[in-house]
């Protein structure tokens, strides 16, 4: 049936006497109808990627592509004056995710639909988000962000499972969003919820009882852990997802005819990160209740479970107290016991052990209990095995592997910037739609001057809407004209947003003394903060009080503009990175695992301005060091001096006359008068006495990358080559790719 007469009998009345709301409601409708009658792949083997994470974004744009029925539609609409983005805009962006690693679970899930896999992804559906970002004195503020609508994309389940606890128990509910592939088959995103989950504990703030937890469990992704009532709660969460995971694992695999002895035959489970860690001691709890033994039972978990490591930030590698999975989920603590012994038994390294000091370090339970364990860039891989997991690595050479991140170009290309898709498609043809490596014969375009234009005309097309969407959604005004220079990831001292910060001091006082740059200046950002981390806050109230000075200084706001939106998610990164130009990339080396929106941004044809980390390293090596502007210290460099210990920021800003300008310029009486002496003044002796993730030994040399790659920026033929270079070298960093490989190397699926 066409699509008009299929929406119109859903209204009941025609589309151009129906509202946006209404007309967002059916179309809601009609994709889940149209998803549903997909099939998906019912193989034998089944992967379970679990994950505390799934930032999905929208889905109605991305489901019509994927569905091959977004033109139809959008010309459809059109024809009755009506407009697919505004439609969209009722939607709500999903609140089941906060950063790189659930918007990688959302790629990927995205990709194994795309490539006809047998797979589904598993998490929790959370009612309230991590939080919802406003700005407020220059502050950050965090207020709950609901999103779940009466009717929305979850499908609400017959599976629901007793969740026992110490002392208690809860009842889950499964509900399922179905996952459309690019002109393929479909797979699902299954989340578990409690059926006695309460909203109304939740006020306009985040705060909440931490210790309602029949309550309380599903409402907020990564409740504050800075009490030991917010620490524990993450671990009823996690043993929450495994629980329900692990039961579901077991169901469906017995119901295809699965003995549970030949369980990896049937199933095989990607851990994302160690939130889902206790899904080990979970799923041999389980095989023993249905009568393997203890023995067996842990030799088939290790078959099925394989680990992704995202990070080498110790502080990010979850270690529980042995008290708090006592009281939490008594059950597994005489599994984890047994799980240590074995290896304190058979392994003399104690750096290895998974239980030391009290604490239960849960990465440790899945390298020596999972089948693969790998790191998301070549770098960090590389830092995996030799620093940082060195000591397992000497255990299991043959467990370590790599995956280079990817993202899906169908919701990073094609739904986001349809003006360069439909470019590309006009020189290439659409093969690259299936086969990402086919933008690489963008290469013979490289010196066609019409071709360059054209890409340049599409940029400035994209800064056309960026400029009146940030205007009608937060009364922000930007320059079209200027350079669109953006950071925009989660605020993290490791990320170094206060270097980009203190490079724009640097450059309000040269511009206060005269030296004026050629063409104005929009330096970007978009970050949360989480909402214990104190300096990571200080350093986005810096930055509003650098908007708010440089925006309003007449000699200044000419030359350069500072802007910080609120709220940055998936909904705003759609609009920013086809816009952009700079592409910030500027983390500490070493400690950016790989990042995804730098391959994000160089698809839609930015240049990376970035430090020699994670992926950058790759891109780097595909598009050649003419096309990309690296700096700085090395991570051999930093993880050196790390081991020396012997790190002096101070002794760096007393030798550099500009850093101490620009540092000192935080507790200026400009900066004060706007601001709060508290914050700017703990900011100032955290970088003059700590500055953990060195920003100054990097300063100068950042410094000089900017002025080199605004230079750059003038000559905008040279620039626009550039731009086509990097997008034609995108094509290794398909999701598709990834997890292609996943497969091949890991899952082995049939
Ligand atoms: C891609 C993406 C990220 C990850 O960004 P990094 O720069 O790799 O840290 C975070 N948040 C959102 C909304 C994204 O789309």
């Amino acid at each position: 049936m066409a699509f008009q007469q299929e929406i119109e009998t859903k209204l009941q009345k025609g589309i151009n006497v129906s509202t946006n709301e209404e007309l967002y409601f059916a179309l809601l409708d009609l994709v889940k109808e149209k998803a549903e009658g997909k099939v998906s792949n019912e193989g034998k083997k089944k992967l379970y990627y679990i994950s505390a994470e799934f930032l999905i974004g929208k889905l109605l744009s991305n489901n019509l592509i994927n569905l091959g029925m977004y033109d139809e539609v959008k010309e459809t609409l059109a024809k009755y004056g009506k407009s697919l983005a505004e439609i969209e805009e009722i939607e709500l962006e999903p609140s089941l995710g906060n950063g790189g690693l659930g918007r990688l679970a959302a790629c990927f899930i995205d990709s194994i639909a795309t490539l006809g896999l047998n797979g589904d992804g598993v998490g929790l559906n959370y009612h309230f988000g991590l939080f919802k970002q406003v700005f407020e004195n220059n502050l950050q503020k965090e207020t709950p962000n609901p999103w779940i609508t009466e009717k929305s994309w979850l499908t609400k389940t017959d599976i629901t499972y007793p969740v026992q606890f110490g002392g208690f128990s809860v009842q889950s509910r499964l509900y399922d969003i179905d996952v459309v592939g690019y002109n393929n088959r479909t797979t699902k995103l299954r989340l578990f919820d409690i059926e006695s989950v309460d909203e109304s504990i939740v006020g306009d703030t985040i705060d909440f009882d931490k210790e309602a937890i029949t309550k309380n469990l599903t409402l907020f992704l990564y409740p504050d852990d800075s009490d030991d009532k917010g620490r524990l709660l993450r671990v009823y969460q996690q043993y929450f997802m495994v629980s329900n995971a692990a039961r579901l694992i077991l169901d469906e695999a017995v119901a295809k005819g699965s003995n549970l002895h030949d369980l990896a035959d049937y199933a095989t489970i990607q851990i994302n990160d160690t939130h889902p860690s206790m899904v080990i001691p979970e799923l041999i709890r389980l095989l023993q209740e249905r009568g393997i033994l203890m023995d067996e039972a842990i030799e088939i978990v290790s078959k099925v479970c394989a680990y992704t490591n995202h990070t080498i930030l110790a502080e990010a590698l979850e270690k529980w107290p042995i008290y708090f999975l006592d009281k939490a989920v008594p059950q597994l603590m005489p599994i984890i016991r047994e799980l240590d012994n074995r290896i304190r038994g058979k392994v003399s390294d104690e750096s290895t052990y998974i239980i030391k000091d009290g604490l239960v370090h849960m990465a440790h339970m899945d390298i020596h209990y999972g089948y693969s364990v790998n790191g998301v860039a070549y770098l960090h891989t590389e830092i995996l095995k030799n620093t940082e997991l060195h000591n397992f690595y000497v255990l299991y050479p043959e467990k370590f592997n790599n995956k280079t991140n990817g993202i899906t170009f169908r919701r990073w290309l094609m739904s986001c910037n349809p003006e360069l898709s439909a470019l590309i498609t006009e020189l290439i043809g659409d093969g690259w739609k299936k086969d990402a490596n086919e933008l690489e014969k963008l290469g013979n375009f490289v010196n066609d001057d019409a071709v360059l234009d054209k890409l340049l005309a599409v940029k400035h097309q994209k800064k056309i809407e960026l400029e009146e969407y940030l205007k009608e959604k937060q009364g922000i005004e930007i320059d079209t004209h200027s350079i669109i220079d953006i950071q925009i990831k989660r605020l993290h001292e490791y990320k170094r947003q206060q270097m980009n910060a203190l490079y724009v001091i640097h450059k309000y006082f040269e511009i206060k003394a005269g030296k004026k740059p050629g063409r104005p200046i929009t330096v970007l950002f978009g970050a949360k903060a989480a909402p214990a981390y104190t300096i990571a806050k200080d350093i986005i109230h810096l930055i509003l009080c650098l908007q708010q000075v440089i925006n309003n200084d007449p000699d200044v706001n000419k030359y350069l503009k500072v802007v910080m939106v609120e709220n940055y998610n998936v909904t705003l990164a759609e609009k920013l990175i086809p816009a952009c130009d700079i592409s910030e990339q500027i983390s500490l080396a070493s400690k950016e695992a790989s990042g995804t929106s730098n391959m994000k941004f160089m698809l839609n044809g930015a240049v990376t301005l970035g430090t020699k980390d994670g992926a950058n390293v790759e891109i780097a090596e595909l598009v050649g060091e003419d096309n990309i502007f690296t700096f700085g210290e090395d991570s051999q460099t930093v993880i050196d001096r790390y081991e020396r210990g012997d790190y002096n920021s101070r002794s760096y800003y007393e030798a550099d006359a500009d850093l101490k300008k620009a540092v000192d310029f935080i507790v200026s009486d400009e900066l004060m008068a706007v601001g709060s002496k508290e914050n700017l003044e703990r900011l100032y002796n955290e970088l003059l006495n700590k500055d953990w993730f060195m920003t100054f030994p990097d300063f100068e040399a950042y410094v000089e990358a900017k002025e080199a790659i605004y230079k750059a920026f003038e000559d905008r033929k040279a620039w626009a080559k550039m731009m086509l270079v990097n997008i034609s070298k995108a094509g290794f960093f398909s999701s598709d790719r990834t997890i292609d490989q996943y497969n091949k190397e890991i899952w082995k699926l049939n």
